[in-house]
């Protein structure tokens, strides 16, 4: 949180607002334009209510037992706005499913907005009231936060960064280095949604079906493989650099092989032929409601109908397995049965899709 409290939030009571409707930044930075935004859309937005105390330099944020998470993460994606999502959804699930990946129950989240000068207020209203549906959906609240304005020009619209953190249960171990040999590898649904509506906004591609963004909460599916009791051993939400990325750095950081069957894994006609006609390989492709889980053999049934049965994971499919050779390599198997290997890239495959 900033030392200026015009710029910083943490939850006090509305006022009502003045008349503006651009970010002004000979009034950014800090001072009475600031505080007016500041009490007009961030604290009324993010649920503050009259009874709340004063501004203060920090939120206090009760916690349940258990082991703290944290994390953080900073949005810019470009378009704000496309099908399936927008920047603010995507600031509220990307924080909250990286909690999740590490067993954690999402509590709280801070939000900090670098905004544009002559940023339309409606645009900002629109992500900031979708930051909020996002979060509630989740049952997570932003709790403080910090606005920043730069010159017109030197940012584009709204770059938002949130930090979270999550509790994790007692007995709760999710972790990279758990993934062992004989562990099923599954998905939670199909690869690819969220880079390629992104990128078809972007380039003003057109496609016979639309596409939406896979852009979700992976919280309460997490929560039902916790509660199930199936022993995950690892988990990891698909995002830049899709389901190739995380399976090489979990493959690197286990010591493990990890042999894909290609034929498994989920991907839809829209975004193999969106790939195609791009020349991407949609194991790249980010999403941003999508996880790979690794599960002991034995529980990797019953893993699989827990997805089948939560909105979350909409095409589930156990997809490969872990191996004790090859250690550190990741493999695919086409149908065919010719076997290549899976890398990670030198370079970014899209840029701002997240
Ligand atoms: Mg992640």
């Amino acid at each position: 949180m900033s030392d200026d409290r015009t710029e910083g939030f943490a939850l006090h009571c509305p006022v009502p607002r003045d008349g503006y409707t651009t970010i002004q930044m000979a009034h950014g930075g800090g001072g009475r334009v600031m505080r007016r935004l500041i009490e007009d859309f961030f604290l009324p937005a993010f649920g503050a209510s009259p009874s709340d105390d004063p501004p203060h330099d920090a939120a206090l944020v009760e916690l349940p037992k258990g082991r703290l998470a944290m994390t953080t993460d900073t949005f810019v994606v470009s378009p704000l706005f496309f099908p399936g999502g927008d920047i603010g959804r995507l600031a509220v699930f990307g924080t909250v499913n990286d909690l999740a990946m590490a067993g954690a129950t999402p509590v709280a989240l801070s939000a900090g907005f670098i905004l544009e000068e002559g940023l339309p207020l409606e645009t900002l209203e629109r992500v900031v009231a979708s930051m909020r549906r996002a979060a509630d959906e989740v049952g997570v609240r932003v709790v403080t936060g910090d606005t920043k304005v730069v010159d017109r020009g030197k940012g584009d619209g709204v770059f938002i960064n949130t930090a979270g953190i999550g509790v994790v249960a007692p007995r709760v171990d999710i972790a990279p280095r758990r993934a062992s040999p004989g562990d099923a590898v599954l998905v939670s649904g199909d690869l690819g949604r969220h880079g390629i509506a992104v990128l078809s906004v972007r380039e003003g591609l057109a496609f016979d079906t639309e596409l939406a963004s896979d852009c979700a909460s992976l919280a309460g599916l997490v929560e039902a493989l916790l509660e199930a009791d199936t022993d995950v051993h690892c988990l990891r939400d698909l995002t830049r650099g899709g389901l190739a990325a995380a399976l090489c750095e979990i493959a690197e950081g286990a010591g493990v092989g990890i042999e894909l069957e290609e034929a498994s894994i989920p991907i839809s006609a829209p975004v193999s032929g969106a790939c195609e006609l791009l020349g991407l390989d949609p194991l790249y492709v980010a999403n941003e409601g999508r996880l790979v889980a690794f599960v002991p053999a034995r529980t990797a049934q019953r893993t699989l109908e827990i997805m089948r049965a939560h909105k979350a994971a909409p095409e589930p499919a156990v997809i490969g397995t872990v191996t004790k050779e090859h250690a550190g390599v990741v493999q695919l198997r086409n149908p065919l049965g010719a076997e290549r290997i899976v890398d990670l890239l030198s370079g970014e495959q899209m840029p701002r899709i997240c």
